[in-house]
């Protein structure tokens, strides 16, 4: 028998790839696991968390306001993009040293370097050193991709917003998924003045129709502006003489001059739409999707099967074309979502490590996007259940007390898709503050099969929003 380093190498220290190192690790396995970037991968380093950091400190001008209506004496108040982003590092720092103490207190052996495939039990790292392994387990995740067009590079992706040096004063951002809905709330919530290209009909597709609805009215009436239908047609740099002069190191740069992406040449972009409108931005964000890490690993040459849109192709248990390579989370491009990427890790750790073979359930996966007002999502959407069998659909819209309190016109959703013959709530569907927090516990009973009636004995909650979803009475629909 081959006589391998490691029992498992890792490559990418995400939260799938770390948790998979560390739970094989603790059935006594001899573990490594290298990471080119920082321990925590997207998730914490440049996504979930300072993105959720992001959206509470967007939500605070909202907050003041409601308070004055509350009867406290608080003013407008000012925010400070260095003072936060400053808090925001040190606090995604210390996140990392705790990956990095939990990978060395499980045993782990961690190489801060880039790793490659070189063959079914072998991998390259950086210093041209190689490594032999019973088993590797590739958990590279994905990255944020640009359109195919003339001056994309001039546009910042997701990545580059943690590391501003300043907000700009007004942001095109282009897409309609997550990350271009959430950034134009955040955005909008901080001051800047946003502008969003949509090129579909609506934003988020593939979620429940009459929540984009709600969301995408809502976004624009806390000033996001939406211009749905529209797409770039052209790009470039607006030429502004002060801001090159402060590039090219000429002149007095104030704070106001430095180019609010350090990575592009930054300064004004001139955007022309399909709309017809041509107009000059501070930044363009380009949120318009990810692709699986899968560049010059090796893969092909070792035989991993990748697919068209370079993901790793896997089985149910994660297993690659290469009997003794698996891969997990995003670059698998499956259900892209931190939380699955652990199930996956989790999943793969019992299959090889543990004798007990595991696939991964991807069924009934609550969610939640985090824009203003966020949106929790389990199940099938109207849509998708009325394609499948004759359904009934609960669903209400209403201001609720906090807001309505402070004079304001915002509104929320709860819905519930029913199936009409076997009663089972097929889809939950919140658009509302805390929606996330919401969804997490409908999500139990959804994923337990519980049906419209379950719902009903159950006994409300008051007074809050979510008590809707057990005193809807009426369907408003039947299909
Ligand atoms: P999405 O795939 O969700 O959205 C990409 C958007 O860009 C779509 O609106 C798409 O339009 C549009 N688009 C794609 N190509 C172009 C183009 N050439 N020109 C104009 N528009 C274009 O990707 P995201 O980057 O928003 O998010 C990636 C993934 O990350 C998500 O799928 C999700 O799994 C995960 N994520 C989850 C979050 C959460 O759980 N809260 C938060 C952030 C990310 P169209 O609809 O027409 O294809």
């Amino acid at each position: 028998m081959a006589d391998f380093d490691y029992d498992l190498f890792v490559i990418g220290g995400g939260s799938g790839g770390v948790r998979a190192a560390r739970v094989a690790a603790s059935t006594g396995a001899r573990v490594a696991l290298a990471e080119d970037s920082r321990l925590g991968g997207t998730c914490v380093i440049r996504g979930c968390v300072p993105k959720k950091l992001m959206v509470f400190a967007s939500e605070f001008r909202d907050s003041f306001a409601d308070a004055r209506s509350y009867g406290w004496d608080v003013g407008e108040g000012s925010f400070d993009w260095p003072r936060f982003s400053g808090h925001l590092n040190t606090e995604l720092d210390r996140l990392e040293g705790v990956y990095r103490k939990l990978l060395d207190g499980s045993g782990v052996t961690i190489f801060d370097q880039r790793a490659r495939i070189a063959d079914p039990h072998t991998v390259t790292l950086a210093d041209g050193s190689s490594k032999s392994a019973k088993h590797i387990l590739i958990a590279t995740g994905g990255r944020p991709v640009r359109p195919e067009m003339t001056n994309a590079h001039l546009g910042l992706v997701s990545d580059d917003l943690f590391h501003m040096p300043r907000l700009p004063k007004s942001i095109l951002i282009v897409g309609g998924g997550y990350i271009a809905c959430e950034f134009a709330c955040i955005l909008n919530g901080l001051g800047v003045e946003v502008t969003q290209f949509y090129r579909g009909a609506q934003i988020l597709r593939g979620f429940d129709e009459e929540a984009r609805g709600l969301i995408s009215d809502m976004m624009q009436e806390k000033g996001v502006n939406l211009h749905l239908g529209t797409n770039v047609v052209d790009m470039g740099p607006a030429g502004d003489d002060k801001m090159k002069a402060a590039r090219d190191g000429m002149g007095e740069p104030s704070n106001e001059d430095v180019p609010v992406s350090n990575m592009v040449q930054g300064g004004p972009i001139r955007v022309k739409g399909t709309n017809g409108i041509e107009r000059t931005y501070e930044a363009v964000l380009f949120a318009t999707g990810r692709a699986p890490n899968t560049t010059d690993m090796g893969l092909e040459e070792a035989g991993v099967k990748v697919g068209r849109r370079g993901q790793i192709v896997v089985d149910a248990y994660s297993q690659t074309s290469v009997p003794s390579i698996y891969a997990i989370g995003d670059v698998t491009n499956r259900v892209n979502l931190t939380p699955v990427a652990i199930r996956e890790g989790m999943a793969f750790v019992e299959t090889v490590f543990r004798g007990n073979p595991t696939p991964v359930d991807h069924d009934l996966i609550p969610s939640a996007v985090f824009t203003q007002p966020e949106f929790g999502t389990v199940g099938q959407t109207e849509e998708e259940a009325r394609e499948q069998e004759p359904i009934e659909v609960y669903s209400t819209s209403f201001r609720p007390m906090r807001t309505a309190f402070a004079g304001k016109s915002d509104r929320v959703m709860m819905k519930l898709v029913v199936s009409k013959a076997t009663r089972k709530v097929l889809g939950c569907h919140i658009v509302a503050p805390q929606a996330g927090e919401m969804i997490q516990l409908a999500g139990i009973a959804v994923k337990m099969g519980a049906t419209k009636e379950d719902f009903d004995r159950t006994v409300a909650v008051h007074p809050t929003m979510a008590e809707e979803l057990v005193t809807m009475k009426t369907p408003v629909r039947s299909a």
